[in-house]
């Protein structure tokens, strides 16, 4: 059987290098003589693994000293509960709900304290990034948190409010890597690893040192930053396969001449198909131009019967998991870094002659 072109949300496709050095290195790893799945966590080479691997995302995103990075479990779904846990020492952080993630966020934090909602999409069914009004900030807001891009409906920010002193917390799950940010402009930035970054099971959490004194020592164990930061990942087993994963990926991405280059190749993938989007009459893209997402592209016939046939066919030619999410239908072509602009490519022209033969 041929390789496929996989639009999954997540998890999803792995660059073709990646997966053949794993394939490579599955039953023996170097001269370890046992595959990376059976070694203890703590031996030399494991820990070689491990530090490289970190290493290779610092200079990829360029972290500054004064953060640390952590590699835990529990998705970022996990960390829509331990941010407030560890964080919200005032009982108090501003929201932005731009999406079904971002409003579980919301609904965690609410637990741990009072939550402002900023600034909210819900009105448009989320197809658009609101306006940030920086009236509506609370001074007293232990952080600000936002996502900066709405796997679901498509949507990305382009703009980041100026916080000051209140941390700005990001899920950055569906596009970190996929273009630069600055990571100093942010207290901590969390993704789970299963769109750009791995398999599932590692979630990455990148946070600026002061904000670890924050967590409280009654906090369990396992869901402190604290403890996560002094036993460097590693107070119990980390999910080992997901970190050596996560090292092949940011490997790979370094010696294509990291996120500025793949942010390029990102931005021809896009443009590939929301150029031909705009300019069918079949299909059309629900969101507001300027918000458009990199990575995560859903798009409608305006007929779900057709919707339907559309996503059977294209299964059928190879391009699959192209069925939007339940809360939306329709279609989404989650393209994320390991997608080849070959494979954007034959989408469109799958989708051209589709719009043909249902005129
Ligand atoms: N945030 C965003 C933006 C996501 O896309 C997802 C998963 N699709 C999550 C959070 C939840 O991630 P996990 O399944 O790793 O908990």
């Amino acid at each position: 059987m041929e390789r496929v072109y996989n639009f999954s949300a997540g998890p999803s496709v792995l660059p073709m290098p990646v997966l053949e050095k794993a394939q490579k290195e599955l039953v023996n790893y170097g001269s370890a003589g046992m595959s990376v799945m059976e070694m203890s966590h703590r031996s030399k080479v494991y820990v070689e693994i491990f530090d490289n691997t970190e290493a290779r995302l610092r200079k990829l995103m360029n972290i500054p000293d004064n953060y640390k990075v952590l590699f835990l479990q529990g998705g970022a779904s996990m960390q829509f509960a331990m941010i407030p846990m560890n964080l919200m020492v005032n009982k108090k952080a501003d929201y932005l709900n731009t999406g079904e993630f971002a409003g579980k966020a919301i609904g965690e934090a609410k637990k741990y304290g009072s939550v402002n909602v900023v600034a909210s999409s819900e009105d448009k069914k989320y197809t658009y990034t609101p306006e940030i009004d920086p009236a509506k900030f609370d001074k007293n807001a232990d952080y600000f948190h936002m996502t900066s891009n709405n796997t679901i409906f498509g949507t990305k920010h382009t703009e980041y409010p100026t916080t000051g002193a209140v941390p700005l917390v990001v899920d950055m799950s569906s596009n970190i890597l996929s273009e630069v940010y600055d990571v100093s402009k942010f207290g901590l930035i969390y993704a789970g690893a299963q769109k750009n970054m791995a398999c599932a099971g590692v979630t990455v959490v990148i946070i600026r040192e002061d904000l670890i004194e924050r967590s409280d020592d009654n906090l369990a164990l396992m869901l402190s930053y604290k403890v996560m930061a002094e036993q460097k990942s590693m107070y119990n087993t980390p999910p080992c396969y997901s970190i050596y994963i996560a090292g092949l990926v940011f490997e790979w991405l370094l010696n294509m001449g990291g996120v500025p280059a793949i942010q390029k190749v990102n931005e021809e993938k896009a443009k590939i198909l929301y150029d031909y989007i705009d300019e069918s009459k079949l299909f059309s893209n629900p969101v507001v131009k300027k918000d458009r997402s990199m990575m995560n592209v859903p798009f409608v016939t305006g007929n779900t019967e057709l919707d339907d046939k559309f996503i059977k066919e294209a299964e059928k030619a190879g391009f699959v998991n192209l069925k939007g999410h339940r809360i939306v239908g329709g279609m989404r072509a989650s393209i994320y870094n390991a997608m080849p602009v070959e494979g954007i490519k034959a989408l469109v022209g799958f989708m051209k002659d589709f719009e043909v033969n249902n005129k």
